[in-house]
Order: structure tokens, then sequence, then C-alpha cells
């Protein structure tokens, strides 16, 4: 037999059993993005190499080496998106929608980057991303923070994230700092790790995000950012905590807080949690005004967010009884060469009739244990049972599949309408959603 060619490290499935989650989630974002009046947008996965080194920073994890960089055929430098907010916002200035205009908009897919692969770090792993532009104040900061607020708790997770915040202030004000840091760094180069030299020189506010316990000490003496921040970057701020206070919103200012792409601006903030080991931010954004003119743009304002799918369906698998929808909700048992014609009609006619029902038929015949055995293993609710004697009567079998008792109901016998009618009934289906997310979004979202 030939071998089997296995997926690339890092890169995973999606398998049919852990689909329904996914959907689950994904339904939801959906209908929160809604809500507040946000656009999908839907990018390339390929860009320019240009693109990523210009917006993320040469002096970055992902440029130095986190990314999916290859040549063309043509000789082009590409690169695999590691992350959506440079190409989105490459897009929005290549079709001109920052003139004078307002967006709010959310893309949704995989992302790239060459790490070591662990628990929640993968070399593809899907993000929700969120982007607005054109908007300066504090509010739009706000009302991204509402929206993930609003996810958590939609997904059941909100017991398990906390917001941390913290303001970059403008590069300016960063630059005046990062001097007086490095003059400090500078003065305890014996306590620095090999990388945090190296980043001395490169990047040394990325010294303030380590990871290395021996570091703890020196980093938290460290002057603060905070006490370098202007008028306006302040006043920003503060506005910004005095809304989250005013909308019972928890977080807490951590100014060690610096995220590790060079292009943010004021305010940055981290969903972080304490259930998903080292790697505990499932969601980070900020605010980026200055990318816009660094991508070639005119001076405008920019705020948005990502989130790591992964690590937030880890924190959901947490949870007990979520609706999921199942993928089958009626299965149909045909046995004979009539009840395999008329079958297929029939399920033709269910379906158009039961719009969102889930209607799965047996094929490649058996009898009808073996095929009662299949529909049990599909999840089905119920069972439609043709066979030739149903057939020649008009009439169908209905059986209800899920009962744990040993006095299952006897299978019933009704005629097609009849059976439709019932099914309806017992369903409760509506048209356009499944039952799973309807009793979700009946769920109090008291916030
Ligand atoms: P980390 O500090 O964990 O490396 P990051 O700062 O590199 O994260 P961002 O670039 O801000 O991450 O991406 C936003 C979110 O995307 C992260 O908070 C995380 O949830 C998710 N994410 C980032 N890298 C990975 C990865 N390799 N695998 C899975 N999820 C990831
Ligand atoms: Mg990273």
């Amino acid at each position: 037999m030939a071998q089997i060619i296995q997926a690339i490290r890092g890169m995973h499935d999606v398998l049919p059993g852990q689909t329904p989650l996914w959907q689950y989630a994904e339904q939801i974002i959906r209908e929160v993005l809604e809500a507040y009046g946000y656009n999908e947008i839907r990018l390339p996965i390929v860009e320019k190499t240009e693109l990523f080194k210009r917006s993320i920073g040469e002096v970055t994890d992902i440029v130095e080496k986190e990314m999916y960089t290859f040549a063309d055929r043509n000789g082009d430098s590409l690169t695999l998106r590691p992350e959506g907010t440079a190409g989105c916002l490459r897009a929005c200035l290549e079709h001109g929608l920052l003139h004078n205009q307002v967006h709010r908009l959310w893309y949704y897919g995989p992302m790239y980057r060459h790490e070591r692969p662990q628990k929640g770090r993968y070399r593809q792993f899907f993000q929700l991303g969120v982007e607005t532009y054109g908007m300066s104040g504090p509010d739009s900061d706000a009302e991204l923070i509402l929206i993930n607020e609003r996810l958590w708790k939609r997904l059941g997770i909100q017991d398990k994230v906390r917001l941390q915040l913290n303001s970059l202030g403008t590069i300016a004000e960063r630059v005046q700092y990062r001097d007086r840091l490095v003059e400090y760094f500078q003065k305890h180069t014996d306590q620095l790790d090999e990388d945090s030299l190296r980043r001395l020189t490169t990047n040394p506010l990325r010294i303030l995000d380590t990871k290395n316990p021996a570091m703890k000490q020196v980093v938290a003496n460290a002057p603060e950012l905070m006490d370098y921040l202007g008028e306006d970057s302040r006043t920003h701020f503060n506005a910004l905590t005095a809304t989250l206070d005013n909308l019972g919103i928890g977080y807490e200012i951590n100014s060690r807080l610096v995220r590790g792409l060079d292009y943010y601006s004021k305010t940055v903030f981290e969903w972080v949690t304490d259930e998903l080991g080292s790697q505990g931010t499932v969601c980070a954004g900020g605010r980026y005004d200055s990318l816009i003119e660094q991508l070639g743009g005119k001076a405008n304002h920019a705020v948005g967010f990502a989130m790591g799918m992964e690590r937030i369906l880890a924190l959901m698998e947490t949870i007990d009884n979520l609706p999921l929808a199942r993928p089958v909700d009626v299965y149909m048992i045909r046995v004979g060469d009539l009840a395999e014609q008329e079958g297929m009609r029939f399920a033709e006619v269910i379906r158009n009739e039961m719009p969102g029902l889930k209607l799965q038929v047996g094929m490649d015949g058996g009898s009808f244990k073996s095929q009662f055995k299949k529909a049990y293993k599909t999840g089905a609710d119920y069972a439609i049972i043709l066979g030739d004697d149903e057939v020649s009567r008009g009439e169908v079998g209905v059986k209800f599949l899920r009962t744990g008792t040993a006095q299952e109901p006897a299978q019933q016998t009704m005629s097609q309408q009849e059976a439709i009618r019932f099914l309806r009934e017992q369903l409760q289906l509506n048209q356009y959603r499944t039952p799973a997310i309807r009793q979700d979004a009946t769920a109090s979202l008291k916030i």
C-alpha cells in the first residue's frame, strides 16, 4: 500500500466532529458583528512581502522569523499573510475606501506563522479580525471592547477572560520613552538575556514583553510609558477608561503591555485567560492611526482587534451543554426497489416543504435492521421508513430514534403529507435557523 501523506506540522484539519463547534462560534460572531453594523471584507491570503515588512516592522518577531515567504514563479517575493490588518488596510487604500468615509469591517480566515507548534500555537490558525477606519475618538475604541465583551457572553466564556489595557502614546512620545528605556536597560545589561540584549538596539519596548522570569525584577523597575504620554494621549486614555467604567466593563491597566507590532499608537488592549497555559492571549487590538500614512494613505484613524479562533474554541470546549447543531435531523430508510425510487422523490418533497431540515437518505440498501443501525449512528431524531408495502399504500413509517428507555414508542404509519406535518410539529423548525441557533438567540444577553 502507498504511504499516506500527512498534513504540514502545525497546520490542522478541522474534522467533521469538530465543525459544529466552529460553525456555532462563527454564527454567533456574525450575529454580534451585525448587531453593531459591521461589514465583512474578504481579502487574499497571499500579499507582497513588502506589505508586511512595511506595516508590521522589520524588527518584529513576525517579520524576522515567522513569515512564510517565497518567490513567485516570476520572482516576486510573496508572503502568506501572518495577520490581516495590513491586507485590510492595503485593500481599503487601493480601492479609495478611506476618502471621507467611515468603515467598520471584519474578516475571518487562516493566518500563517512559522512558530514552534504547541497547544494554542499553530502554523496555520484562524483569526477574526475587526478593523474600523475614520473614527478618532475613544468611544470607537470602547465599541470594539463592547463587541468583545458581548462575544464572550454569547460564547459563554465571559468568566474565563479579562481585559488588559494600556496606552502607547504617539510615535513621538514613544521615541522619547524609548530613549529613557534604553538608558535604563543599559545600566542593567548584566540582568538582560540574549534576546533582550539584541532588542536593546532593535526594538527595546519588546523587552518589556519578555516571558523570562529571571528578568521580572529589571522589567518591573523600568520607567513607565504612561509617564511619558502627552496631553492628547492622556486625555484619550482617560476618556476610554471613563467610558468603560460607565458601561461597567472591568479592565486592568498593564503598563507593560506593548504588543509585538510596531504600528500601534494610543490604545492597546489584550483579552487574556489563565486557562490556556502560556498561550494566554485570546484577542488583541489597538489603535494604529499612523499605519495609514506608513502605507501611503492620507492621515486618518484606525482601530481594530484580532481574535485567535483556536484559543477561543479551546475555552469553549470546557463548557458543558453547548447547543451545537446536529448534522442530521431525519434519516430516511428505503428497502425495496419501489421504495428506493419513491424515497428519493419524497425526500425532495420534504426538503421543499421544510427548509432548514437536515434530511439524510441512506444509500446502498441493506436490511431494515442494518439501516436502522446506520440511522442511529447519525444522531438523527427521527427515521422515515419506506418499504415497498408502504409505498404501494402511499404511506411512510416514522420512528423516534432518541429514547433511551426499553419501551421505545412503536413506529407510526401515516400518509406522506401527515408525515411532513408531524415532523414539522415535532422538530419546530423555522425557515432560517437550525434549532441549536434558535435556542441560543433567545438566551439572556444582559450586558
Ligand atoms: P502571542 O503573544 O501569543 O504570540 P501575538 O501577539 O503574536 O500572540 P497577534 O499578532 O496579536 O498575536 O494575534 C492576535 C491573536 O491571534 C492572538 O492573541 C492569538 O489569540 C492568535 N494567535 C497569534 N498567533 C497564533 C498562533 N501561532 N496560533 C494560534 N493563534 C495565534
Ligand atoms: Mg506571536
